[in-house]
């Protein structure tokens, strides 16, 4: 297995790609429950972090704290601070994930970090509905290894974002609209759900 700073650069140009080609889509959602900016707030921060080059970074830990870095200062959004503090986390525990579960151990740092800054418990119809439920599937099946526990998360992920669309925002700029936000999907789980399906195509 290799978790250099080339894999997960793949991991994050792809998530890069997946962001622009699906930025209207993002933005749309963020419309109907937002301000309408989350598909531009993520597709500048990610175009930015696509243009580091891996080469000028010692490590994949020291890249992916710079990508973190790189996220919250150039997303305004509450987006930017959540995912940046995701890969500052991710970063940080980056340096022992060599196997299945310390990488999982690495992901879940980065949504602790995601739930400290801000708050969100599950149910509360944010990208920790999709990030939550993808890391206790990797869990479950990290003993078969990165690549099956990988797409499992992928699927969890996928499904926590879709059963964002019954539920009552909690927190961000949706919580505002109350029982309003029902019957729509949460941007940031949609974006949430992209990362992970991105990293289960090149980490392995
Ligand atoms: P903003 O809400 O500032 O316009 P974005 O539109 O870029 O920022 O991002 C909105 C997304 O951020 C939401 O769909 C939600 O998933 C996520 N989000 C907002 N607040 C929180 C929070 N406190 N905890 C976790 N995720 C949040
Ligand atoms: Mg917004």
């Amino acid at each position: 297995m290799a978790l250099d700073s080339l894999a997960v650069a793949a991991w994050l140009r792809d998530f890069a790609t997946q962001v622009h080609d699906n930025a209207d889509l993002l933005t749309d959602l963020d419309r109907e429950i937002g301000d309408g900016d989350h598909g531009a707030n993520m597709d500048r921060g990610m175009k930015a972090v696509a243009g580091l080059d891996p080469a000028d970074f010692p490590s994949a830990a020291d890249y992916l704290k710079k990508a973190g870095m790189t996220l919250v200062s150039t997303v305004g959004g509450a987006s930017g601070p959540l995912y940046g503090t995701f890969f500052l986390r991710v970063g940080t525990a980056w340096a022992n994930a060599d196997d299945a579960a310390s990488l999982g151990a690495a992901l879940r740092a980065g949504l602790e970090g995601i739930i400290q800054r801000g708050k969100a418990q599950v149910g509360d119809k944010t990208l920790v509905d999709a990030l939550t439920p993808a890391l206790d599937a990797y869990d479950a099946h990290a003993g078969e290894g990165v690549e099956k526990a990988l797409s499992a998360a992928a699927a969890a992920a996928d499904e926590g974002r879709d059963a964002t669309i019954p539920l009552i925002a909690h927190k961000g700029r949706a919580s505002y609209l109350g029982e309003r936000s029902v019957g729509h999907q949460d941007p940031g789980a949609t974006s949430m759900a992209m990362l992970i399906e991105a990293a289960s195509r090149n980490l392995s």
